[in-house]
């Protein structure tokens, strides 16, 4: 192991946490993974706090050197400049100055933002958004977001929530009620949660072989609904079509909106490349025509997005 610039990166996601080194090429050196469960702002800061110990004192130090600096991608809002996470969603939001508590704990460098848009900083410094000064990220996950950068930056907005593009209509009425107050977003249409939304709402009018829990909190697998489309169930022939009808609706409309030439896909619905050919057959040549890259699957390794873009924060370019 010869000297070279690390990062220390955590990434905390809906039920779990990633703690691991990354270094100035974006390769992951090292990880640890631990169990969160649905947890609190407060809950978590205590478990980063912990796990990073636990990461320090049981995996040392991947290089010869002490990470340079470290970054954190979040759910929620987060107010990056000032290293403050605002919000996980609306129902956990206490205002929390995170940067300035992990760099005392640990004595190093933190610096924060949103998951999403740290995945668009890693895309920016080492993926597909590294020779592109107008691109999209988009994230279709559990859920869906965005990250645009627009003449070289990538936009925030006046409350840090810009992208939250999963709540857009894009033409496909399933008569699905969202959360966010209006009817049949993408979200409900083409996430992870979607395709389980989805599958509830129109069981009754297709016929399927599909596992469809009877207990909500579980949710139906979405490698099952593509291995089921590919051999003509019903039902999974529409969520299929649904999802890949509603993302390249999604991603014409942001076209429309900030001008692209990269359109850069990630996360577990889209990472395999099943839905890709999908989406591109929906997709409209003359709304498309500028997007001289194409639509286009992340280079960098799905499962480590998160724990990348942690690293392109610290680095804070
Ligand atoms: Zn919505």
């Amino acid at each position: 192991m010869g000297k070279e610039n690390t990062f220390l990166s955590i990434d905390l996601g809906g039920t779990k946490l990633l703690v691991g080194e990354v270094n100035s090429k974006g390769e992951v050196l090292n990880y640890k993974r631990y169990e969160t469960g649905y947890i609190n702002q407060t809950a978590a800061v205590a478990i980063i706090k912990k796990s990073v110990e636990d990461y320090i004192k049981n995996e040392g130090w991947a290089a010869d050197s002490r990470p340079l600096s470290m970054g954190v991608g979040l759910i929620g809002r987060v107010d990056n400049a000032s290293g403050i996470w605002l919000q996980m969603d609306p129902k956990r939001n206490r205002a929390i100055p995170l940067a300035q508590e992990l760099s005392e704990t640990f004595d190093m460098p933190c610096y924060i933002d949103n998951d999403v848009k740290s995945a668009a900083r890693a895309e920016k410094t080492w993926g597909h958004g590294s020779t592109s000064k107008d691109f999209i990220y988009i994230n279709i996950g559990t859920g869906i977001a965005s990250g645009f950068v627009i003449n070289g930056s990538l936009v925030r907005g006046s409350h840090f929530n810009a992208g939250e593009t999963g709540h857009t209509n894009v033409g496909i009425d399933i008569g699905i009620k969202c959360g966010c107050g209006r009817d049949n977003c993408v979200e409900l249409i083409a996430s992870g949660m979607g395709f389980d939304r989805s599958a509830r709402v129109l069981k009754r009018q297709f016929e399927s072989r599909l596992y469809i829990p009877l207990d909500e909190n579980l949710k139906v697998d979405v490698k099952e609904i593509y291995a089921l489309n590919q051999e003509n169930d019903p039902l999974c022939t529409v969520l299929v079509e649904n999802a890949a009808k509603g993302i390249a609706g999604l991603i014409m409309n942001l076209v429309r909106v900030s001008d692209p030439d990269t359109v850069i896909l990630g996360g577990g619905i889209v990472s395999s490349g099943f839905m890709l050919p999908k989406i591109q057959g929906y997709l409209n040549p003359t709304t498309m025509r500028f997007v001289t890259n194409g639509v286009v699957l992340t280079k960098l390794n799905p499962d480590f997005i998160g724990l990348i873009g942690a690293a392109a924060v610290a680095m804070n370019k």
